[in-house]
C-alpha cells in the first residue's frame, strides 16, 4: 500500500491561476507542474496546504525565485505590493481551489479542520487547506482576515520574501544567516494574535529571523515552519538555525520539510541530481531537533525544483522508501507523511477555541 501523505506547502494554485484558471488541469491531469490529482492519487498523496501567493507586477523582475545556478546568491529583497492588486490575486487563486472543489464531483474538499480532512481522505477525497503564503492582501484594520477566515483559509505566512505593513521577509541568501532586517511591526504583533484567536496557523517560514522571534516572544500557538530546511546543513537564509528548532520545539510547533535543492543542498544549488540522502539527513537532523511530533513535510510542489528522484507528487514513494532505507519505522514515517499536520493544525485550533481572553479583537 502507498503510504498516504499529507503535504505542508505547495505552489499548486499559483500555477493554475497562471495556466488554467478552470482548474480542469488539476482534475484531469497533465505533464505540466508538479501536482494533479491523478499524480497525486499515484504518490499517496491526500491532500495539503495550498497556498495563494501574489507574484511581483510584470515590471519587477519576473522569476519568483532568485535565478542563476551556481556562486553565491544575494538577491535584492522584493519590493513591496500594493494591497489592491494582492487582494485581487488572492481571491482570483482562491477562486481557483474553490472552483476546483465545485467542479470535482465530490472528488476534491477545501477542509478547515483536521476532522474534515480525515473524513475527506476516508471517503476517498482530496482535502485542500488554504493558506495565505504572505499577508499582502491584509489592510491594517485585519478585515480581509476575517473574510479570508470564513471563505475557509486556517494558515498563514506573515511574510513572503518582501516587507509589508506586518514586518519584514528575508532575503535569499546563501551563504547567510536569516538575521536580516528588523522584526514584526506593531501591525503585525496584531495580525499573530488576531491568527491566534481565529486559530489560524502562523507559518514563519519566509519571516528574517528578528520577526522569527518577535512571533515566539507574542503567539499562543505553535509555531510552525512550513517548507523550511535546516540552517547547519544548507546555510541559506530561508532555513532555520537549531536556536530557531529549539524554539519551535518549545511552542509544540512542527518544520515543514521543504524538497527545493537550493534549500537542500550544502552547496546551496539549484540540481535535479540531488540525492535523497540528502533530504534524510535534513530529516534527521530535525527530528533531532524538534522530535518525532515535530517533523513533516513541506514540499514547495509546483514552486521549487525538486530532486529527479522524486520529480512530482507521484514520486513521493522514493522518499518513502529513503526514509525506510535511512531505519525509520513505519510509524514514524505515517506522523512524518501525514498525522504530524493534522496534529498541529489541530494543536491550534483547539487553543483559539479555548475561553482565554485570547480571541479575535478588531485590528488596529
Ligand atoms: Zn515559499
Amino acid at each position: 500500500m502507498t503510504q498516504r501523505v499529507f503535504d505542508g506547502h505547495n505552489d499548486v494554485l499559483l500555477r493554475l491561476w497562471q495556466r488554467d484558471r478552470t482548474g480542469k488541469r488539476f482534475l484531469e491531469g497533465g505533464d505540466e507542474g508538479h501536482v494533479d490529482l491523478l499524480r497525486a492519487r499515484r504518490g499517496g498523496l491526500k491532500g495539503g496546504i495550498f497556498a495563494t501567493f501574489v507574484p511581483d507586477p510584470p515590471r519587477a523582475p519576473p522569476e519568483r525565485r532568485p535565478g542563476g545556478t551556481n556562486g553565491p546568491v544575494d538577491a535584492p529583497l522584493h519590493g513591496s505590493l500594493s494591497r489592491e492588486r494582492a487582494l485581487d490575486v488572492t481571491l482570483a487563486q482562491l477562486a481557483v481551489a474553490f472552483r476546483v472543489e465545485r467542479t470535482s464531483g465530490g472528488e476534491v474538499r477545501i477542509c478547515r479542520t483536521p476532522a474534515e480532512v480525515a473524513a475527506a481522505n476516508a471517503a476517498g477525497a482530496f482535502a485542500m487547506m488554504l493558506h495565505l503564503e504572505g499577508a499582502e492582501a491584509i489592510g491594517p484594520e485585519l478585515d480581509e482576515l476575517e473574510v479570508l477566515y470564513a471563505a475557509g483559509v486556517r494558515s498563514l505566512g506573515i511574510v513572503w520574501s518582501r516587507p509589508t505593513i506586518f514586518g519584514h521577509g528575508v532575503p535569499f541568501r546563501f551563504p547567510s544567516t536569516p538575521d536580516i532586517g528588523d522584526g514584526l511591526t506593531e501591525r503585525g504583533v496584531a495580525l499573530v494574535k488576531a491568527c491566534n484567536g481565529l486559530g489560524i496557523m502562523v507559518d514563519v517560514s519566509h519571516l528574517n529571523e528578528k520577526g522569527f522571534w518577535d512571533v515566539v516572544r507574542v503567539s499562543d500557538a505553535p509555531i510552525v515552519a512550513t517548507h523550511s530546511n535546516a540552517h547547519v546543513i544548507c546555510p541559506v537564509s530561508r532555513n532555520l538555525t537549531d536556536a530557531q528548532m529549539d524554539a519551535i520545539r518549545d511552542t509544540e510547533g512542527l518544520v515543514g520539510l521543504n524538497f527545493a535543492t537550493f534549500f537542500l543542498r550544502e552547496d546551496g544549488q539549484r540540481a535535479a541530481e540531488t540525492p535523497l540522502s540528502v533530504m534524510t539527513r535534513h530529516l534527521d537532523h530535525l527530528l533531532e531537533k524538534l522530535g518525532p511530533r515535530g517533523v513533516a513535510l513541506g514540499s514547495d510542489f509546483d514552486g521549487a525544483l525538486v530532486p529527479a528522484a522524486i520529480t512530482d507528487a507521484s514520486g513521493l514513494p522514493n522518499l518513502v522508501a529513503a526514509m525506510a532505507m535511512a531505519g525509520y519505522g513505519e510509524d514514524l514515517i505515517d506522523a512524518i507523511t501525514y498525522r504530524n499536520w493534522l496534529d498541529v493544525i489541530g494543536r491550534t485550533q483547539r487553543i483559539a477555541a479555548e475561553p482565554s481572553g485570547t480571541a479575535a479583537s478588531p485590528g488596529g
